[in-house]
């Protein structure tokens, strides 16, 4: 294999600084994209006679793009076959004609589902209407995968995955979670695969989950409606959590104080509803889809 040419200091110079002229441009054209300054079409154009855009990877163009995200970048280069490496200067012509009428028109866009993440303290009813909701298979609902032990009346890979905290965390290392959280001395986690799945299969997805993962969440797709549900009062989550025979005191205590910490959380979602009826919770959330 011929090596490649020894470059002279000052030649190494002028190629790093070259190299960080061609960054910098590629994160202004996608800051451009991104607030609505420049079409897809237009960078497509411009890459014909700047060397620097013909370097950029085509998903992070796409991802520039408001509403696209990383999930829909990633579902429509697989629908026009484009690798996830993929740099503008490799696309083909086809792929390029393609990548052009699918912005031009977006009523082409694929109809992905919407993500809808259902948190608040524990012991507010979340499971419940999940539950519910899973039964009336109007939404996706993800299956979360646990370090904590089943409770008396829940089965693995319905409830819940329940694995070992060391398989959790190779899963973690591995990238496999959307999200995954600490919680009352466990770990939870949100499996990445299947979510994206359901999405890319048009249908609404459900991620019943506490606060801090809710947040993660809407770092990485911002187009995710996160929902607060909050008890109709202090003593009502005191007496469902007391009435949980499935804890410890020790642990009721534990979940107690966390549940005062994750009140007061309400503030940073797109909505609050009260579980004040099961059902009017449901028809709420229902409601959202459509
Ligand atoms: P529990 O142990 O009572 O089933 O759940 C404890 C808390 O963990 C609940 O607030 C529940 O919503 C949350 N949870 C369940 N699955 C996940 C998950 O995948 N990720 C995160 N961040 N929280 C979860």
């Amino acid at each position: 294999m011929a090596l490649p040419p020894l470059l002279s200091p000052t030649q190494r110079a002028e190629a790093l600084e070259k190299a960080g002229r061609s960054r910098k441009r590629r994160t202004e054209i996608k800051a451009q994209v991104k607030s609505g300054d420049i079409s897809i079409d237009g960078v497509l154009d411009l890459a014909l006679k700047d060397e620097a855009i013909r370097k950029m990877r085509v998903r992070e163009l796409l991802e520039s793009v408001s509403g696209v995200g990383k999930v829909r970048a990633l579902a429509l280069m697989e629908r026009l076959k484009i690798s996830p490496t993929r740099r503008i200067a490799g696309l083909g012509r086809h792929q390029i004609k393609e990548l052009r009428s699918e912005f031009m028109n977006p009523s082409h866009a694929i109809p992905l589902g919407r993500l809808f993440v259902l948190s608040g303290p524990g012991g507010v009813g979340k499971s419940t209407i999940a539950a519910r909701l899973r039964a009336l298979d109007v939404f996706w609902v993800s299956v979360s995968a646990t370090t904590r032990f089943p409770r008396s009346n829940e089965r693995d890979g319905i409830d819940y995955f329940f694995i070992s905290e060391e398989e959790f965390l190779r899963r973690v290392k591995d990238g496999q979670f959307l999200e995954w959280a600490d919680f009352a001395g466990n770990k939870y986690g949100t499996p990445r695969a299947a979510v994206e799945e359901a999405l890319v299969a048009g249908r609404n997805v459900l991620l019943e989950i506490e606060i801090d993962g809710a947040r993660q969440v809407k770092s990485h797709l911002p187009q995710a409606l996160l929902i607060f549900l909050e008890p109709p009062t202090w003593e009502e989550l005191v007496s469902r959590l007391e009435a949980r025979g499935t804890d410890d005191p020790l642990r009721r205590a534990e979940r107690l104080q966390l549940a005062q910490e994750e009140l007061a959380a309400a503030s940073y979602f797109d909505l609050v509803i009260i579980n004040d009826r099961v059902e009017r919770v449901v028809e709420q959330l229902i409601g959202l889809t459509s």
